[in-house]
């Protein structure tokens, strides 16, 4: 297997994808493969309840919420919320953290007023806002932060107390990496192709009053409470995705549930940040060491040429992915929760050999 640092699609467990392989031509003996299964049967509406039911145990999500299966990534849904939630005399506020945060405000922008709660722009992005410099503006609908950014290399460590005002999060690049409280939120949502499974299935958790304080003339598809009145199935659902999204839960509860894959993201993640802070500067990490991320490794070296020819190496030793976004350049390593502890190693031992050989 390759070392697979990709940023997103990223790598899934090897054991998901075995498990997949042998399920995939016969489900369970039906002579024909779950995708190719009415959304209506008995077999789907299975797995369709048992991946919901996995989340609602794994997160401790309480009956107060609705877990939705949804389509079109979560960049529909920068737009889908403030539809649903941001009312014409209402602002809805963003903590601006980067490139993500900055798409979903653009979006809300398109939809309705917007406000900044508070932003790190300044510093390139390079840190977490304090929470204590979040303002929430009078008549907000809501608060958006972005709890991991990925192409900087971000991470919330704590999150805002928002009062009555709900907080949404975008936890697109690591939802399930940690344990979070779901009570402290209004809605979280995530394209699943980082830490859940394949790309095509958008989770979203939303509290249930607000899935049904839809305007009344939303079109019906854009609507959480379509979603929530039919399960997840008023249309054709990305059936293969949500069973895909049910393996990789299982996974995760046969590692022990996700305060232990807390533990292992820890671990194997500090060993690329140690090879960056024990370089003596060779390597310079993008964030500030108090925002970084655990799931998205930014960093750099000092001239553009070896960053190219660290990558050209890189890839000629099994590792993939090593690339900056190309809005920020650089180096990131993508560390989530199917990345495994020896490919950090390898990671670290190789950077630890490139910087002998160029240092
Ligand atoms: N938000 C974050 C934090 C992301 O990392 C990404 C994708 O990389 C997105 C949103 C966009 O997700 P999608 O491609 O599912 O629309």
């Amino acid at each position: 297997r390759a070392y697979n640092f990709n940023a997103g699609p990223a790598a899934l467990p090897l054991e998901v994808l075995q498990q997949a392989q042998e399920q995939f031509v016969d489900y369970h003996g039906a002579g024909m493969s779950i995708m190719e299964m009415s959304h209506r049967s008995a077999a789907y509406e299975q797995v369709n309840n048992e991946t919901q039911a996995l989340l609602r145990e794994m997160y401790g999500i309480s009956d107060n919420y609705h877990v939705l299966f949804l389509q079109g990534g979560a960049s529909t849904q920068f737009a889908m919320f403030p539809m649903n939630l941001l009312a014409p005399d209402r602002v809805g506020a963003y903590v601006m953290t980067g490139s993500w945060a900055d798409k979903a405000l653009k979006e809300g922008k398109l939809i309705g007023e917007t406000a900044i709660a508070a932003s790190s722009e300044a510093d390139e992005y390079r840190r977490i806002p304090a929470l204590s410099d979040i303002v929430i503006p009078e008549r907000a609908a809501y608060v958006h932060i972005t709890s991991n950014e990925t192409i900087e290399g971000t991470q919330f460590q704590a999150f805002p107390d928002t009062k009555d005002v709900p907080l949404i999060a975008d936890m697109s690049s690591d939802i399930l990496s940690r344990p979070v409280d779901i009570n402290k939120f209004g809605m979280i949502y995530a394209g699943a192709q980082k830490n859940l499974g394949p790309s095509g299935v958008t989770v979203v958790i939303i509290r249930k009053d607000l899935a049904e304080s839809s305007p009344k003339t939303l079109p019906t598809m854009l609507r959480y409470d379509t979603h929530a009145k039919n399960n997840s199935l008023y249309n054709t659902p990305p059936s293969f995705s949500v069973f895909m999204v049910n393996l990789v839960l299982k996974w995760i509860q046969s590692k022990g549930g996700v305060e232990q894959v807390a533990e292992l993201n820890r671990a194997k993640t500090n060993l690329i940040y140690n090879a960056i802070d024990q370089s003596g500067g060779f390597y310079k990490g993008f964030a500030h060491t108090d925002s970084r991320s655990m799931m998205n490794v930014t960093f750099r070296i000092h001239s553009e040429e070896l960053e190219k020819q660290f990558v050209k190496e890189s890839e000629q030793q099994g590792f993939v992915g090593l690339k900056g976004h190309r809005s920020v350049g650089g180096l990131r390593a993508s560390t989530y929760n199917a990345v495994t502890h020896e490919s950090c190693q390898a990671l670290a031992s190789f950077m630890a050999d490139f910087q002998k050989r160029n240092g």
